[in-house]
């Protein structure tokens, strides 16, 4: 049995990957500070799975913590979501992301390094390329051109990671490039709630749906596209934890490594689509109407996914109706608390 250390794992993505560790007979450790999630989340994933969970509370910049956390228990690796997220706050919060993203990597890996723990899984974002590039993003595309501070910080971090494992050869890690997270465990326990008015579309949906939002605003129609919404590429947020799995499963076999590696389903689904498959996964009628586009918006990217595969042997499940349907139940469940 092996011990993953999750930073940010009381998060969306943290704690559905904390769910497929457990499932594939690991253990998990957590810190996180809680200044986007709640403790809560991670006592759901004790109670699903029947398990305990050490969790720290504090900030990843605290050494002494880590000191702690190392000292405590036998770390085998660490996979590294902590972090700020919101991209139109990092613009006018430049200051706060570059240094909550950027120090609590350097404080990571330098404490990692010093407590003799070699495997980094790091949650990077398909908004590291440049988006200049054609619409299917292949890793050995341009990166860079960033649009805000939120994914230059990701870019800027991606660098740090490959610089120290050049520098530090026994460190071994994968940068995993995400595309569009969404939906939630289908036992509807964790799941994506941010506070206030969601920027991101499924959360909006979401909320429309349970009559939280009274209509969705569709940003553009008018794009070149299938029906003239934006494509994205969307994958359930359960197979994305199965990804971290795999990349844990592949730093156990490879020591040295250092690898940058798309996470989508490989496909482009239109705004209009996914309300479509919202609709008909959930028997319902979404309110909708069309608004001007979005500033910054790119009309078309998606992953091309062959390195995942080739490399992690890692591959999409669940369908954008599984997506819908989780979503949609973990809000009702969530607006009854
Ligand atoms: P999230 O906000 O739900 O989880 C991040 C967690 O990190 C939160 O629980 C927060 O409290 C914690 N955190 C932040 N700064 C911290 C610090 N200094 N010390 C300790 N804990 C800290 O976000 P998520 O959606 O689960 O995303 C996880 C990671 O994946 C993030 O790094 C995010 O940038 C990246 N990512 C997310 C998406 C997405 O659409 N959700 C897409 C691409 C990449
Ligand atoms: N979108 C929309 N209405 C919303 C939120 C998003 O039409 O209320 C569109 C947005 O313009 C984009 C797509 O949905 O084309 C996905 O947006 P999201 O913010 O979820 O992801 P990102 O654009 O960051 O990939």
């Amino acid at each position: 049995m092996s011990r993953v250390l999750l930073t940010g794992g009381t998060g969306y993505i943290g704690s559905h990957t904390a769910v497929s560790l457990l499932e594939n007979g690991h253990d998990v450790v957590v810190i996180d500070n809680l200044v986007n999630s709640r403790e809560d989340s991670i006592r759901a994933v004790e109670k699903l799975m029947n398990a305990k969970i050490p969790l720290y509370i504090g900030d990843l910049r605290d050494e002494e913590l880590l000191e702690r956390i190392f000292r405590e228990n036998e770390i085998d690796a660490v996979i590294h979501f902590a972090g700020l997220k919101a991209v139109s706050e990092s613009v006018y919060k430049p200051l706060e992301y570059y240094q909550n993203n950027l120090d609590s990597t350097l404080v990571l890996i330098r404490e990692m390094l010093k407590n003799g723990v070699t495997r980094l899984v790091f949650s990077s974002s398909a908004t590291v390329y440049d988006p200049a590039n054609d619409p299917e993003r292949v890793e050995g595309m341009p990166t860079g051109n960033c649009t805000c501070p939120y994914g230059w910080s990701k870019f800027m971090i991606e660098q740090i990671i490959r610089d120290c494992c050049h520098a530090y050869p026994q460190l071994s890690a994968i940068m995993l490039r995400y595309f569009n997270p969404v939906g939630a465990h289908p036992s509807g326990v964790i799941g994506e709630n941010p506070q206030g008015i969601p920027n991101n579309l499924m959360p909006y949906i979401q909320q429309v749906a349970v009559g939280k939002l009274d209509h969705l605003n569709i940003f553009g129609n008018d794009y070149e596209t299938k029906d003239g919404t934006c494509v994205r590429d969307y994958i359930h947020v359960c197979d994305l934890a199965d990804a971290h799995v795999k990349a844990f499963d592949y730093l156990l076999k490879n020591d040295s490594c250092c690898l940058e590696i798309n996470i989508g389903s490989g496909h482009g689904v239109s705004v209009m689509e996914l309300v479509t498959a919202f609709e008909k996964a959930n028997d319902m009628k979404l309110p909708y109407q069309f608004a001007p586009r979005r500033a910054g918006d790119l009309p078309i990217f998606f992953a091309n996914a062959d390195r995942a595969r080739e490399l992690l042997g890692f591959e999409t499940h669940r369908s954008v109706e599984d997506m819908c349907r989780d979503a949609f139940n973990y809000q009702q469940k969530a607006q009854k608390q």
